[in-house]
């Protein structure tokens, strides 16, 4: 339906009729409720948070019935019913979009919302996407971001000129715009590497079979190679409104299976693509430390359905302290699988995966625990195949609520940021009860760093402000080497997070070292990772066994 030719004369209310039409296309299931179904089942099910499924069915308690049909809102949420107590900031906060935009799309004169009231929320913006405006054309959209018209349709898998308002485009590549083959490269790894289909590859190469030679560029993007013929630019497009079609819904495919489980968001590739790729957030760190909150609540409710394996930690509290995360991602190292393809293994994000398991066994063993560093969207992964690896994101945010605000500042590895990590920890463990501190507290900090000068084997690592802190990091990391395999060695470092510890022990664990490239081979490995963390944790029940 045509809206402005239904107004004919009339200048500024089709506007205004078209700023509240602005449709997100965003895509949603429907889930029909049987009798065994819980909320809190679908949201784990669907890997999305249970508030959303709330939200999106305007329920007001977790009751569902049988036969009642949920919008499953697996790709975030267009619209949402404001429930009692919630206000505009709010909702920019928890959903990730500007107070403006909110205010703007729903073309709100004040902050003021009702119960019931019915609010659009806009999917987030990446830092390389650009969100069309109507009156938008993507002649204009690519002279502002110095694109060619070519490139920018190429970007965005584009085959014509149609845009509608409130669709994002990706106005820089996130990945090279073509690549040279090297030295035993097959179509299908370099596929894999840049997560695309061997059948687009071939398609936008114009290739009649999977053979390619050393050297062959190809373009990584649809249309790019025929861009040197797009010199004439027609009359462009208007951006207009486009109404939600079927195909849009449909079209969705379900999560990736080989992405590891993700919530709230995923990452854009299926692989690490190279030692340089990474992504940035695309939310505040106050949404991300919410957002956190929420995926260490859902992991804790998924802990509890399971069998406690002893009570041999009970009055103990335990701070892991994921070594790196945010803006410091550590060693990133690529090494080869067994048919000599490369892989890339970034430390934070194995070490955060190490720190999530060691987590549930610990608390399956009764300690109170807590985590200085959290992410906003998984916790623990399988991978499914061999060959997966982990994508580096810079989204981890520290465990402190006061710290997150529009002024807080992502983990990294100065001075500063170390620091922080013992800020978080002190509160942590001053927020444990007396009865869950009541035997003593301990830090553990995981790392798997690149370093060539150490043995491969499990590296425990200790240091202390003064003699007596020292010697306690010493006792807790030689009966943790004791448990950590035959080749683990201890060692005194200077490591300032170990200095002045708010714990009464503390120590660094070098689960794995990369430099060595069967290490970082096995660190991709979840079979591997959770023998880390199962190791760990012996470690700690007999040390704790000792005081
Ligand atoms: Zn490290």
């Amino acid at each position: 339906m045509n809206l402005v030719s239904r107004l004919p004369g009339c200048r500024i209310l089709p506007l205004m009729i078209l700023m509240l039409r602005i449709n997100f296309i965003i895509s949603a299931l429907t889930h029909t409720v049987v009798q065994s179904d819980t909320l809190y089942g679908l949201s784990i099910h669907y890997k999305i948070p249970l508030n959303w499924i709330m939200r999106a069915n305007n329920l007001r308690n977790e009751k569902i019935y049988p036969g009642k049909e949920l919008v499953i809102p697996v790709d975030g949420i267009g619209s949402i019913y404001a429930m009692s107590g919630d206000t505009l900031s709010g909702i920019s906060l928890e959903f990730g979009v500007e107070m403006e935009e909110l205010r703007r799309i729903n073309n709100l004169k004040s902050d003021a919302i009702k119960v019931g009231q019915k609010i659009r929320i806009p999917p987030p913006v990446r830092p390389n996407e650009y969100r069309v405006a109507i009156g938008d054309n993507l002649l204009e959209i690519a002279r502002q971001h110095n694109l060619s018209l070519g490139q920018l349709k190429a970007y965005n898998g584009l085959d014509n000129d149609t845009i509608h308002p409130g669709q994002t485009l990706v106005v820089r590549a996130n990945r090279p715009e073509t690549y040279r083959v090297q030295r035993g490269e097959s179509l299908w790894v370099i596929a894999k590497r840049f997560g695309l289909s061997v059948a687009d590859l071939k398609k936008w190469n114009s290739l009649g079979s999977d053979a390619i030679r050393l050297g062959d560029v190809l373009t990584l993007f649809p249309g790019m190679s025929g861009i040197a013929s797009d010199g004439k630019n027609n009359e462009p497009t208007l951006a207009s409104i486009k109404t939600k079609t079927k195909g849009d819904i449909s079209s969705k495919s379900s999560t990736p299976e080989n992405e590891g489980d993700y919530i709230f968001s995923s990452p854009r590739v299926t692989n690490q693509p190279s030692v340089s790729y990474w992504e940035e957030s695309r939310v505040s760190t106050l949404t991300d430390y919410h957002r956190a909150k929420q995926v260490l609540g859902e992991f804790r409710r998924y802990i509890d359905t399971m069998k406690t394996k002893s009570n041999a930690l009970r009055g103990w509290h335990i701070v892991i302290d994921p070594g790196h995360g945010g803006l410091d991602p550590g060693a990133i190292v690529s090494v080869a699988d067994g048919n000599g393809n490369p892989l890339v293994i970034t430390e934070d994000e194995y070490v955060y995966d190490i720190s999530m398991r060691l987590y549930r066994i610990l608390v399956l063993h009764g300690a109170s625990v807590s985590l200085t560093i959290l992410s906003p969207d998984h916790h623990i992964r399988n991978g499914v195949n061999a060959r997966q690896t982990f994508v580096n994101l810079k989204n981890e945010i520290y465990n402190e609520e006061s710290h997150n605000t529009q002024k807080g500042w992502r983990p990294v590895g100065t001075i500063e940021g170390l620091d922080m990590r013992k800020t978080v920890a002190s509160k942590e463990i001053a927020k444990a009860s007396s009865g869950d501190k009541r035997r003593g507290t301990v830090f553990v900090s995981i790392h798997a760093d690149n370093s060539p000068d150490l043995p491969a084997g499990k590296a425990i690592l200790y240091d202390g402000a003064n003699d007596r802190e020292r010697e306690n990091s010493m006792n807790l990391a030689s009966v943790l080497s004791s448990h950590l395999g035959a080749t683990s060695f201890i060692k005194h470092q200077n490591l300032r997070i170990l200095q002045n510890n708010p714990a009464d022990a503390a120590a660094l664990v070098e689960v794995r070292n990369v430099s060595y490239s069967n290490n970082a081979w096995a660190l991709r490995s979840p079979g591997l990772r959770e023998q880390d963390a199962l190791m760990i944790a012996d470690g700690l029940l007999a040390w704790t066994k000792t005081r």
